[in-house]
């Protein structure tokens, strides 16, 4: 006889209740101009690819498990042990360990609008979300963090889908305000943020989270890292899998790390890239938030000099048939009349404006 199994029904409650992180489009196939995921338009070191093959063979082992090499780089280059750091798999992972191990009732609390993880990690955990709303100055209310007396904050610096950068100045406020742990993640902070690294010294309420996603062009590789107190960290390897980390991934972004020089240059090329687009964005008389990561968070405007989310949902389409792919944001008043573009090569970049030219013409 068949046996039914109402799994809905049957998951945890906060599960039932959980909405899963919908990550930007990844359209398979040629030929699209990809400036939706804040990923780096460069390829990652040429030395990856050394070190990724060296790995082939040794693939039926087990990897290390600690990523220890990696831990011991990373902290090194920070002025810190390697029992002050800890590596995911993918930022994202690092996220979700801090959740799982700190967060407790009242919740977390976020900045809004920011990465929209951070209410996937705290739904997994069954935990609350409490939100800090900015204005449209984006500035930061550490006040308003502190009043939550959440367990865990989560900020986004330079923030998202902003590019808003906060002082280190304003971070170290918010970690005297605070009694919980203050999460900087520092996704986009090599195109041009202010880490919060040098105050782990002074404040063991802190983790400052990194990926070798953007600034590393190492997005399909799935690494990040979190820097803390020894302490913290301790707590999240007892959470952490066993494995979470492949060997081949452990090589790559030890040969990234390592290659500092080509780093150095694709980031400044990206950064120069910003630059010059930002300067197109602002002779169409546009808005664009300054921006000191790898995308821009642009107002756009029609012919008749208006600006609305049907404006901004437009030129979203538009750009979507001449196949350049953005990031449209409807469901947030603060976001929905922008868009945001990724920087790309100075050729994608050419293909975005010569598209939005053309929408200008009829839109
Ligand atoms: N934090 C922020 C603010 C992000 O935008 C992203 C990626 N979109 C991440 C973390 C996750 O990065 P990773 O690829 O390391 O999981």
């Amino acid at each position: 006889m068949k046996k039914t199994f109402d799994a809905l029904q049957r998951a945890l409650p906060h599960i039932q209740d959980l909405h899963a992180y919908v990550p930007g489009e990844q359209p398979q196939g040629d030929g699209w101009v990809k400036l939706n995921t804040n990923e780096n338009p460069y390829p990652p070191s040429p030395q990856v690819g050394k070190a990724i093959a060296r790995e082939l063979d040794l693939l039926r082992k087990y990897p290390e498990p600690t990523s220890a090499k990696l831990r011991a780089a990373i902290g090194q280059r920070f002025g810190l042990t390697h029992q002050n750091v800890i590596i995911g798999n993918g930022s994202d992972n690092i996220l979700d360990l801090i959740t799982r191990c700190f967060v407790s009732d009242p919740g977390a609390a976020h900045t809004v609008p920011s990465y929209s993880l951070y209410p996937v990690v705290a739904g997994m955990s069954g935990q609350a979300l409490i939100d800090v709303n900015f204005d449209r100055a984006m500035e930061l209310d550490v006040e308003a963090l502190a009043a939550t007396q959440a367990k865990v904050f989560f900020l986004t610096n330079p923030n998202a889908p902003t590019g808003v950068a906060f002082s280190r100045a304003q971070i170290e406020a918010a970690l005297q305000a605070i009694d919980g742990l203050l999460v900087v993640d520092e996704a986009y902070v090599d195109f041009g943020g202010e880490s919060a690294a040098p105050l782990l010294k002074v404040y063991e309420n802190l983790v400052v989270v990194r990926t070798f996603s953007k600034s590393y062009g190492l997005a399909g590789m799935r690494v990040g890292f979190a820097l803390a107190s020894t302490a913290i960290i301790g707590m999240l390897d007892r959470v952490r899998d066993a494995y979470n980390l492949d060997r081949v991934a452990q090589a790559a972004a030890l040969a990234a790390f390592e290659d500092v020089d080509y780093f150095e240059v694709q980031r400044q090329k990206v950064i120069a890239t910003r630059e010059a687009t930002q300067a197109q964005l602002d002779s169409y008389g546009w808005f664009t938030y300054p921006s000191a990561s790898n995308f821009l968070f642009t107002e756009p405007k029609n012919a008749a000099g208006e600006s609305s989310a049907e404006v901004a949902k437009c030129l979203f389409e538009h750009l979507k048939a001449e196949r350049v792919l953005v990031r449209y944001f409807p469901s947030h008043p603060l976001t929905c009349a922008f868009i945001r573009v990724s920087i790309g090569t100075d050729t994608e970049m050419k293909a975005f404006l010569t598209a939005v030219e053309s929408w200008l013409k009829h839109a």
